[in-house]
This record gives C-alpha cells, structure tokens and sequence, in this order.
C-alpha cells in the first residue's frame, strides 16, 4: 500500500520537498467541476479515455448519489431513480477544466434493489464484474456501504471481481460507511472496525485501501474524501493520519495494514 505511519528515513541529502498537499478548498473546487459527460447502458459504448477513471458503486440505497452529488457541491447530478430500466446504465462525468479535463467519474448502477427483475440482475452483473475486470482507465473505487449494515454478501462478491487489480495497486479503493449521522460513536468505531478487518485481506504491500465514515447530512468526512479522490487523479500522496477510531467529527479515515 501507499499509506505508511511509519517515519521516513532521514537524509543528510535530502531531495526535492514532498508536494504540499492542496487545501480543502481547491480540491472541493476540483469536485465541484464534475459535469454529466455520457450513459452507457453496455461497456463498448463507454468512450476509450486515457483520463484516471474512478468508479462509484454500491448496494441501491446505500447514498451513493447523495454522496456524488455532496461531493460534487450539486444538487442533481447524480440522481437516484429507482426505474428499473436506468438502473442500468454507466454515467460519467468529467472533472478539471473544460478545456483540460483531468479525471472522470463513472456512477454505476446500484445493486441489490429487490424490485429488478432476475434477468435484468444477471445481466447488470455481467457488466458490472466485466466493467470492473477491463475497463483499463479505471484506477479507483469508491464502494458505498450503509454504516448500519455494514459490507454484505454482494459488496463482498463486488470486491472479490476487483480483488486481484486491487491487490497489483492498479485500482485504488476507498470505502465509505454512509449516513454516519446515524450511528452513535461506539456504533461507528465497530463498523469502521468490522470493515477494516474484512479489507485487510485484500491489502498487499501495493494496494492502497482505506475506509472512512461519511455523512452527506453532517458534512463528515466530504473534504476528506474529496482530497483522497482528487490525489488520485493527480497522483499526489496524501499523508494520512495514524488509524485512529473515530471521534465525533474527527477525520475517521483510517489506511489498512498488509493483512
Ligand atoms: P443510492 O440509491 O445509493 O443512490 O442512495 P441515495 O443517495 O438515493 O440515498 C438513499 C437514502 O438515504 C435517501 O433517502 C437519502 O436521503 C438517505 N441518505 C443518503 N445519505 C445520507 C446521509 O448522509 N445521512 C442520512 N441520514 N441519510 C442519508
């Protein structure tokens, strides 16, 4: 993984500085440029990008367009629809200058919704794992997980389709436990627990794993999450804070040891 607590050895020659990390406000402004790119209801109508592509996925009703939408400071740029017939399409926004775009987003359908009909899920399957299997730009995950709920079994299955370019380091993943206004601390230290425990196995010395609690009603963790997914893109690394359980409205975000 790329995080690290431990202390950097000193130098007597010590090369170029770190780069500082940007400041809240220009990677909330860089998310706020997110902007409806395409939909695409099958993979080879996503159009081939060389821009850094980061995947939002999660359950139906896990808050992921909430999420995308708070992060994105927009009131309806992800929109739930609980249609079953746009439960089905990829959408990608792209982000950075309009004349220099620098990153994209792909909102890809949530699973799981009872309502859909079993062809239509195994269908949505194929794509999903496909997508996630081959899609070359993709370097990152952000899995949506309601916090009251924790990782279930097709959150699972969704790791395990990606576990291998996880494991190389080619996909970045952050977890994010939603709607965290809704668990009282010790409830939050025991879902942050609980999830850390089960991604520690994907974690290798390459990978770069974490997990945060999220709260688009309480604000917590959005500039947090937004300087993680905007070093992504820019490939900055961003120093985080030694694991630590989460204090109300403390930076809960928390890197995963090599299992
Ligand atoms: P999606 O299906 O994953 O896109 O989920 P939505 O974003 O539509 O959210 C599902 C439900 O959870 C909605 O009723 C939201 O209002 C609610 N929700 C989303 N985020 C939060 C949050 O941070 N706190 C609380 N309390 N509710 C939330």
């Amino acid at each position: 993984m790329t995080s690290t607590t431990a202390s950097a050895p000193q130098s007597a020659f010590p090369g170029p500085p770190e780069p500082l990390a940007p400041t809240d406000k220009v990677v909330l402004g860089w998310t706020h440029t997110a902007r409806f790119l395409t939909t695409a209801s099958q993979l080879i109508h996503l159009p081939a990008t060389e821009l850094p592509e980061i995947a939002f996925v999660g359950r139906s009703n896990a808050g992921k367009s909430t999420a995308i939408n708070t992060l994105a400071q927009q009131k309806r740029l992800a929109f739930a629809s609980k249609t079953p017939g746009r439960t089905q399409h990829i959408n990608l926004f792209e982000l950075g200058p309009k004349d220099a775009p620098d990153a994209l987003f792909a909102d890809l359908p949530g699973y799981g919704y009872a309502a859909v009909a079993r062809s239509a899920k195994l269908r949505w399957q194929k794509v999903m794992a496909d997508y996630l299997e081959v899609r070359r730009s993709l370097s990152g995950m952000v899995l949506m997980v309601d916090s009251r709920l924790g990782l279930t079994d097709l959150d699972k299955q969704l790791l395990e389709f990606v576990a291998a370019r996880v494991g190389s380091g080619e996909i970045r993943l952050l977890v994010l436990l939603t709607k965290s206004d809704k668990l009282n601390r010790k409830e939050a230290n025991a879902a942050l627990a609980a999830t850390q425990e089960f991604l520690a196995e994907l974690a290798t010395e390459e990978s770069d794993v974490s997990v945060t609690l999220f709260s688009a009603l309480k604000k917590q963790g959005v500039s947090d999450v937004a300087q993680i997914l905007h070093a992504w893109a820019h490939e900055l690394h961003v120093p985080v804070e030694p694991p630590q359980l989460a204090e109300p409205g403390a930076n809960a975000e928390a890197p995963l040891s090599p299992a």
